[in-house]
């Protein structure tokens, strides 16, 4: 009698290891797919959100220099509109991959921010050495040719691009970094699309 509840407990105990490796399991997969955009298959804004909060782990000051590029795609509702969705979405899987290509060439860090919208990240690294990859984005993008089956027809397209650097102190920095990229790239938009601005208050 003894025997045969030992040989079930030790049969329950393997079972529940075995559970809770596949729970595990199911967590990773859960944690890795909710940290990557379904469409383009790079890190989303909450992985970017994560990657921005890895320098306060352990301290809420510390001293480091950000910079930051926000690539939003021109007249991209033009391009929906008129060649439709699935090209649409051709045009984002390419854009995602060429800034992609780029963060892992220069140790940058590339999300997809929404939309028609990505965001680059490069730590310790400053103005100068930002708009070089700032301009190495633009040239990669501005080569991209799309295609579209059904109308018979390919094109390009462009992007504009806002910089800028700060050094950053509290985490509240990280916010005032991307705000002021954005306002670059408000610039970049008035001036004509298709070009990148550093913003300078
Ligand atoms: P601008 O040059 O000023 O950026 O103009 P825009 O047309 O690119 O700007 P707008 O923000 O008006 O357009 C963004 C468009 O992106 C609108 C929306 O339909 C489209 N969009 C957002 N997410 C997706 C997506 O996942 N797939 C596709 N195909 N389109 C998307
Ligand atoms: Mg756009």
């Amino acid at each position: 009698m003894l025997k045969k509840s030992n040989r079930l407990l030790r049969y329950e105990t393997l079972l529940n290891k075995s559970i809770n490796n596949k729970l595990e399991e199911a967590n990773r997969l859960l944690k890795s797919l909710s940290s990557i955009d379904e469409l383009t298959g790079i890190a989303n804004r909450r992985s970017f959100n994560n990657y921005m909060h890895i320098p306060f782990e352990n301290t809420n000051q510390t001293n480091f220099l950000l910079s930051i590029i926000v690539i939003d795609i021109d007249n991209f509702k033009w391009f929906n509109d008129s060649y439709g969705h699935i090209y649409g979405d051709k045009v984002l899987v390419k854009t995602a991959g060429q800034i992609n290509s780029i963060a892992k060439q220069f140790s940058g860090f590339a999300a997809r921010w929404g939309g028609d919208e990505f965001i680059y990240a490069a730590f310790n690294t400053g103005k100068k050495d930002i708009l070089k990859t700032a301009k190495n984005i633009m040239d990669a993008i501005s080569k991209i040719q799309v295609s579209n089956e059904a109308l018979k027809c390919s094109s390009f397209i462009t992007v504009s691009l806002g910089v800028f650097s700060m050094h950053i102190i509290s985490e509240d920095d990280i916010q005032k970094c991307i705000n002021n990229a954005d306002k670059a790239l408000y610039l970049a938009k008035k001036s004509g699309r298709n070009c990148f601005k550093y913003y300078s208050s």
